[in-house]
């Protein structure tokens, strides 16, 4: 028989529970008990709920309160220095580590957080160093093996592989220069011995190891890492199902099916054609190949006439007992359940399927794959073959007029008029002082605005008593900025839900959900809309809000517009056309809404592209074709002003090393990107490249509550100074304070200001 297989399952609850838990207990409104309890029912309900449609191998252990990543460092002890010692008990331990703890005299900043792989899910980065004494604090896998028992569910508990949790890690700041975290690998694999052995002894017979990183360039450096601590785990470990996701294998599955383990698991949404190399790797053990054939990462419902295909040509030469049906990789990516939505016409609720539904979908797949009679299984398959049909008859639809604006692009469109040099000096009639500060545009979303959101979408505020407490929100943000003297204001973005959703709802093409969200970070869930047919703009978007937030003050008002490529990566895009062809129809739709703002007197615009680097490909071979057309729609979005006008982009992230190039092809006037927490690392990279166009390194970090002083923002700036040319530096925090309340960001933007003005005197 071919078993079905979830790999794992969105821990947010199908009503965002567990937001609401975490939150309460931050605010410390419920106890800790309730957040176990919580967290006790949204398991519950999981589990059973696969349970119920079929799933053979149900996962546990993947539920987390905040990060998987962290739970792992937490549980192995990975805990750095800072956050010892200082009175905390382990959940607040924990959530230190996560978001900072400012509270009672302890004052930590939070830990790092990266993208995990090429997704908008951000893990924080675990740091070691020689003197990490891991040791098991806990062992969730087992715990939740035993939970999900207790309930009549048998599970295979999820684990972090052991390769890819230290491949993810960074050294601590203490550590000696060169060190490599892969080098604690002994160090570390008698503890995953202990968690392993525990599990067999409670009766798991089989466990899977998340080892995503051999799908990146890195893998295939980890060989020898991997024909070592494999034989050692398996020797004491249930069955282990190695899985591998996001990505294709390539070689790297040579040196895998040559491991003692019991089980393969390849992602072939991601990539299909990586299963022949697969099965002929595997064709001569014992190994059971798992194929991700529903995929992890879009909403679309799975064709499960192409599905059947992979799964019957590996059944043809491993047979039945050999194969799983899967999902490609956890469903962490993808909202709950499509049962939730209430607005989605019967039509297009027919084209999705959310995690709930793809559980059924691997289900149904692995029924069919093992020949089974049941007449559910056959309708099942009847049903998919109809929606699928149909399906493909919507997406023949298109708006020729945009298809034709984009196939008459010409490469002059992609360019400024001038060089930076030119822009420059034609820019000075913006009147910005030499360090000018600014922010990267939202201001808090505070209670009231999401009040007023909700009441206006419920119908019991009119649009224009909705306007007019939009209106209030922009002027006391334009009064506030010049009450604490900051140069280059921002309106404050309070009439967005989101960055993606706003525009979304502005463009046609786009359809949006309820209810379905997914974890970006933390306690923090966004709601993809999804691309469904080509796009253009319904008119202005932004430019009536920018204009009256000019009227209001002296000082230039910057515009604020989310790019392409974040749109689109931050979408659950089509799958029927190409993501450069979306892209470059929404870069014409923000190209339109740039030059109207220019137009309304707006001298700054601002396009943040935030997502650009989590959409890189995750094998080196495809960035050029990737970082080409990403970068090209950027610039045709932003290149139709004149030289007067200054265009700023925004990056959230700081790894820029290996992109660097692709970022000075922008030929964003200013750019402002994070670097709080980078140890300067950046501002090096920027300076070896020799960076010409102006640039705005955060200086301080806003994931987390914690009030930065002066004197620590004034340090950073030293050190920037001495690297970075002067006269190019804009002064910025990290990103945008949306999440942050407004008390520590009045505190911390009064600090930031005292901190540039500092700055002016002494340079
Ligand atoms: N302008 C956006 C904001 O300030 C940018 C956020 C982002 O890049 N993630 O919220
Ligand atoms: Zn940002």
């Amino acid at each position: 028989m071919v078993a079905s297989s979830v790999l794992g399952f969105p821990r947010i609850g199908a009503n965002r529970e567990i937001k609401k838990v975490v939150e309460a207990y931050w605010a410390g409104k419920v106890s800790a008990e309730e957040v176990t309890k919580v967290s006790a029912e949204v398991k519950k309900t999981n589990w059973t709920e696969l349970k119920q449609r079929g799933v053979d191998f149900i996962p546990s252990g993947d539920f987390s309160l905040y990060d998987h990543v962290l739970d792992h460092s937490a549980a192995f002890n990975a805990i750095p220095k800072r956050y010892q010692g200082q009175g905390l008990n382990a959940l607040d331990t924990y959530f230190a580590m996560a978001r900072g703890h400012q509270a009672n005299g302890v004052d930590v900043p939070a830990g790092e957080m990266k993208k995990w792989f090429d997704s908008n899910y951000h893990f924080l980065v675990p740091e070691l160093d020689v003197s990490t004494e891991f040791k098991l604090n806990y062992n969730k896998a087992l715990e939740e093996y035993k939970e999900a028992k207790a309930l009549g569910v048998t599970t295979r508990p999820v684990v972090l592989g052991p390769i890819t949790f230290l491949a993810l890690a960074k050294a601590t700041k203490e550590a000696k220069e060169g060190f490599q975290p892969i080098s604690l690998l002994p160090k570390l694999l008698p503890v995953y011995k202990q968690l392993l052995t525990e599990l067999k002894s409670a009766g798991v017979e089989w466990v899977q190891l998340d080892e995503p990183i051999l799908i990146t360039d890195l893998g295939a450096g980890f060989e020898s890492q991997y024909a070592s601590a494999y034989p050692e785990l398996v020797s004491v470990a249930p069955k282990i199902l190695l899985t591998t996701f996001y990505g294709r294998l390539e070689t790297n599955v040579n040196f895998l099916a040559k491991l003692p383990i019991a089980g393969l698991h390849i992602d072939l949404d991601r990539a299909p054609q990586q299963l022949d190399a697969a099965v002929a790797a595997v064709n001569s053990t014992s190994i059971v190949l798992s194929l991700g054939v529903v995929s992890g990462r879009s909403i679309w419902k799975t064709d499960f006439a192409a599905a059947l295909k992979l799964v019957e040509k590996a059944v043809s030469a491993l047979g039945q007992d050999r194969v799983l049906v899967s999902t490609a990789s956890t469903l962490l990516h993808i909202p709950v359940t499509l049962a939730n939505e209430n607005k989605l016409t019967e039509e297009q609720k027919d084209w999705f399927s959310f995690a709930l539904e793809k559980a059924s979908e691997v289900a149904t797949i692995a029924a069919a794959a093992s020949g089974s009679q049941d007449s559910k299984v056959a309708s099942a398959i009847e049903a998919n073959r109809a929606s699928i049909a149909k399906r493909r008859d919507f997406e023949k639809n298109s708006d020729d007029s945009i298809r034709k604006r984009v196939s008459s692009i010409k490469p002059e469109d992609y360019e400024r008029k001038n060089p930076f040099a030119t822009r420059r000096e034609a820019q000075k009639s913006l009147n910005l002082p030499k360090f000018p500060t600014t922010t990267i545009g939202s201001f808090p979303q505070t209670k009231e605005i999401r009040q007023a959101r909700a009441k206006l979408g419920k119908g019991e505020l009119s649009e224009s008593e909705y306007d007019e407490f939009i209106k209030k929100e922009i002027e006391s943000a334009v009064k506030f900025q010049e009450r604490i003297g900051l140069d280059l204001l921002v309106h404050g973005e309070p009439e967005r839900n989101d960055m993606v959703q706003y525009f979304g709802e502005r463009l046609n093409g786009f359809v949006f959900t309820q209810n379905a969200w997914v974890q970006s970070y933390g306690s923090r869930y966004v709601r993809p809309p999804i691309v469904v047919s080509d796009v253009s703009r319904k008119g202005p978007i932004t430019v009536q809000w920018s204009k009256y937030a000019q009227s209001l003050t002296k000082k230039p008002m910057k515009g604020m517009l989310t790019g392409p490529v974040t749109i689109l990566n931050w979408s659950f895009p089509r799958v029927d056309i190409s993501r450069e062809l979306q892209a470059q129809q929404l870069a014409l739709a923000l190209r339109d809404e740039v030059v109207d703002l220019e137009a309304a007197g707006i001298k700054a615009i601002q396009v943040d592209e935030p997502a650009i680097r989590e959409g890189l490909p995750l094998r080196r071979a495809d960035w050029d074709a990737y970082l080409g057309w990403a970068g090209n729609t950027f610039k045709l979005s932003t290149a139709g002003v004149k030289d007067e006008t200054q265009t700023h982009s925004h990056f959230c992230y700081s790894d820029f090393d290996d992109i660097f190039p692709q970022i000075q092809r922008l030929d964003a006037d200013v750019i402002s990107i994070e670097a709080s927490k980078s140890d300067l690392k950046l501002i090096n990279t920027f300076k070896r490249y020799g960076y010409s166009n102006s640039i705005g390194p955060g200086v301080y970090d806003v994931h987390s509550p914690r009030v930065p002083g002066d004197a620590e923002i004034q340090e950073r700036l030293k050190a920037m100074l001495t690297h970075l040319d002067s006269t190019l530096l804009f002064v910025n925090p990290d990103c945008g304070l949306k999440t942050r309340g407004w008390k520590e960001t009045e505190a911390s933007l009064i600090n930031l200001v005292n901190a540039a003005r500092w700055a002016r005197e002494n340079h």
